[in-house]
This record gives C-alpha cells, sequence and structure tokens, in this order.
C-alpha cells in the first residue's frame, strides 16, 4: 500500500449531494478497495496507481478543520474515515476534534473502528453516523469488496453507537438483485438502527471491470440491472418490502438516468 502525505489548501469541498454542503476527505483513496467503489474516478487525477492501491493523507487536515464552514458536512466522500491506516495516524480523530461541534455532521464507514471516536461524537450538537451494510458474505465477499470488515463487525459497531447514545443509521448499499438480502439486513438491525437509507448499485458510475465482473458471476443479477422493466420491478418490490417492514427509511437511493430519490411513505 503506498501512503502518500501531502498538504492540502482545504478538506471542506463543497457538495453536490442534495442536502449536503460540504465533504470532508481527509484521506483520499481507500485501503478497503471495493471492486464497485464510486470514488474510483479520482485516479485519473492522481498517478499513483490502481485504486485500493494507495492512499493520500492531508497531513495538515486537523489545522485546515479550525475553518468556519455552516451547513451539513459529510465525512467521507472519496474515502473511508476509518479504514485501517487510520488506527495508527488518528487523523480522522484529530480532524473531528477540530471541526466545529455545531455543525450537523453525517459519518459514514464501514469499520467498526469507528466506535473509538463516541467520545467525541458526543461532543457535536448534531451527529449521525452510518455503517454501510451489505450482506455480502463468502464467495460475493470475496469478489466484491475482500478487504472490507465483516457484516456481524458492522453491526455489532452499530449497536455500539446505539447503546452509548450515538444516533445511529444503516446505509444499505449497494443493493444488488439476488445478492444484498435487505430483508435478512433489516431483520438483523431493526432494533439497533436509528433509520435507514438504501441506494441500488449505480452500475454506470461501478466502471466497466465491474459490470464485467457481474456479468461474468452473478449474470442474472446483471440482466435485472440492465433491463429496464426488470430493474424497475425490482425497485417496486423492494419499496413494497421496505415498506412492509415498517421501519424509518430516508429513502431509496436510485440511479438510472439521473439520480433519484424514491421516498418510502
Ligand atoms: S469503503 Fe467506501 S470509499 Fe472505500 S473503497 Fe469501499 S466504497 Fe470506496
Amino acid at each position: 500500500m503506498k501512503v502518500i502525505k501531502t498538504k492540502a489548501k482545504t478538506i471542506y469541498t463543497k457538495s453536490r449531494i442534495p442536502g449536503v454542503d460540504y465533504g470532508v476527505n481527509q484521506y483520499v483513496g481507500c485501503q478497503f478497495a471495493c471492486k464497485y467503489c464510486y470514488a474510483k474516478f479520482i485516479c485519473k487525477w492522481k498517478p499513483y496507481g490502481e485504486w485500493g492501491t494507495w492512499v493520500e493523507v492531508k497531513i495538515n487536515a486537523p489545522e485546515l478543520a479550525r475553518k468556519r464552514v455552516y451547513g451539513e458536512v459529510v465525512m467521507s466522500t472519496i474515502s473511508d474515515p476509518y479504514q485501517p491506516i487510520e488506527r495508527e495516524l488518528k487523523l480522522t480523530r484529530r480532524t473531528l476534534e477540530m471541526m466545529n461541534k455545531r455543525n450537523k455532521i453525517s459519518i459514514l464507514t464501514k469499520s467498526p473502528l469507528v466506535v473509538r471516536d463516541i467520545d467525541l461524537f458526543k461532543l457535536f450538537n448534531e451527529i449521525d453516523v452510518g455503517l454501510t451494510i451489505n450482506s455480502f458474505e463468502g464467495k460475493e465477499k470475496q469478489l466484491i469488496e475482500p478487504f472490507t470488515p465483516s457484516q456481524k463487525l458492522r453491526i455489532d459497531a452499530l449497536k455500539n453507537l446505539k447503546e452509548r447514545g450515538v444516533k445511529n443509521y444503516a446505509f444499505v448499499s449497494p443493493i444488488i438483485p439476488g445478492i444484498t438480502d435487505v430483508e435478512e439486513i433489516i431483520r438483523e438491525t431493526k432494533d439497533i438502527a436509528d433509520y435507514y437509507f438504501f441506494e441500488v448499485l449505480n452500475l454506470k458510475v461501478a466502471g466497466q471491470k465491474f459490470r464485467e465482473l457481474l456479468m461474468e458471476n452473478f449474470p442474472e443479477s446483471y440482466e435485472i440491472m440492465v433491463n429496464d422493466e426488470k430493474f424497475w420491478r425490482f425497485v417496486k418490490e423492494l419499496i413494497a418490502l421496505i415498506k412492509r417492514l415498517n421501519i424509518r427509511a430516508e429513502g431509496v437511493e436510485v440511479h438510472r438516468r439521473g439520480w433519484e430519490l424514491i421516498e418510502v411513505k
């Protein structure tokens, strides 16, 4: 793993995500190296090699985090703030320490390391901490995201946040027909997740290599993803399932021709 230490000019980047004002990336790049990662487009501008083989560390991120910005801040958009290197560097922790505690902040990770910072989360007026849960196990996990922590560890982290009074959410993503078991995820997390956010795989942004992987190893899933009629039937069934399970869902994000957030009421 290549670690590149840099000094940045800013770590607050104006966000195009609806409802989000700024993205914060103290790291760029991610050791988890998920095959579908939507952030790998950044490789175009970084001369370090393939996605998942390098991490850029903004060593002055804590200092830059002092800057006053106003609005909702999301950590992170092109990295996982609790990827393995964070255990040693504590860069995310030091960045959070310096941030304005009055901003609304939303953190998203796949790592149970996040519970280390619960003491800090409690200092923020408004903070939501999410764990990505997608039920990938065995062969599926090996093919799609071999380096991420297990589902069990992520669910345990969600539980830990809940028990220690930190508002949490389960980010169920990416939902891939026939692979992501949404019903099982909800059954396992219903009593511990404060709310849910769902996202159906964005096949286009996942990239050509991932499309080939899906086509080769999960042809039925691929067929549903590329066939309009089958895709929308799948989404309709997914929404019916979420409604039936009676949970608080912030919506289902769908990428077809553009971005769409389908409300679940
Ligand atoms: S954990 Fe997130 S940022 Fe990291 S590789 Fe996976 S999808 Fe990308």
